[in-house]
């Protein structure tokens, strides 16, 4: 094997490549690369096409140039911004596409529900609204049908009802109004965060209700992904990335899981 082909064996990272290849990360990197070039181009021309060539060659060979940015944070790959590559969030509900103009990153940092982290990377929710939220899933897990009921006016609300009517997909949550399908949610986990995010929310000024339909399932979706804990157990979230099978077509997912029961709560199609 040549040095070169040693060489290639040894940056190449297939799991960033190739099929794998995911576009809003290389996208990205190539724009850090060239506002990077375009900065050093004004004091170190020499540099700045050295950074330009590497850095080009860094995406073609490994997938990225900035070390983590395969890592997913709630700031840089949340639904809002996968929008511009015009991708949907996938699985929230039968509804056609999204085509408000609700940008949930916007509209929950204007309206102070979420913030960005000391180190400034990342968002989260301000101090105090998890616990509000929380409580309100607790409320919500006792009360899903009637509330699932309220929210989206149904006369005969069943959540996951069994018997002859099955969920659209294993570990999904349907709700029905009488024995006609109306909705879905990834899990009955996602739908007791939305139903508690609504109270949650009211508590700090935003009426969902009054909002569009399809404004208010954005909005949701996009606010499920701060969640601090399982809305199920408890137990700890992360965001992460899958390969969901249907009986048509395969895509890659990124996913916001618990990270001890395996619930879902979040899924989102990446490619
Ligand atoms: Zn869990």
């Amino acid at each position: 094997m040549s040095v070169a082909n040693r060489l290639y064996e040894e940056l190449h990272q297939p799991e960033y490549t190739g099929e794998n290849r995911c576009t809003p990360c290389t996208v990205t990197n190539l724009l850090i690369t060239a506002v990077v070039t375009a900065g050093l181009a004004v004091v170190q021309p020499i540099a700045a096409a050295a950074f330009a060539l590497l850095g080009v060659a860094a995406i073609a060979l490994r997938g990225y140039l900035v070390p983590g940015t395969p890592t997913l944070t709630k700031r840089y790959f949340p639904p809002w911004l996968l929008s511009l590559f015009g991708k949907e969030p996938a699985g929230v509900t039968d509804a056609p596409a999204y085509e408000g103009d609700v940008d949930p990153e916007t509209y929950l940092l204007e309206n102070d529900i979420i913030t960005e982290t000391h180190s400034g990377e990342d968002l989260e929710l301000v101090d105090g609204f998890w616990a509000t939220w929380s409580a309100a899933i607790e409320d919500a897990k006792n009360n899903t049908e009637r509330e699932v009921g309220e929210l989206l006016e149904l006369d005969d609300p069943k959540v996951n009802p069994g018997g002859e009517i099955e969920p659209a997909e294993a570990g999904g949550c349907t709700v029905y109004d009488g024995d006609v399908r109306v909705a879905n949610w990834p899990s009955e986990a996602a739908l007791i965060a939305d139903l508690g995010a609504i109270d949650a929310l009211a508590t700090h000024g935003v009426d969902v209700d009054a909002m569009d339909r399809a404004d208010a399932g954005q909005l949701l979706a996009g606010l499920r992904v701060f969640a601090e804990q399982c809305p199920d157990c408890g137990g700890g979230m992360a965001l992460g990335e899958d390969t969901v099978e249907s009986c048509c077509s395969v895509a890659e997912v990124f996913t916001y899981d618990c990270e001890d029961c395996g619930t879902r709560v979040m899924e989102i199609q990446a490619a």
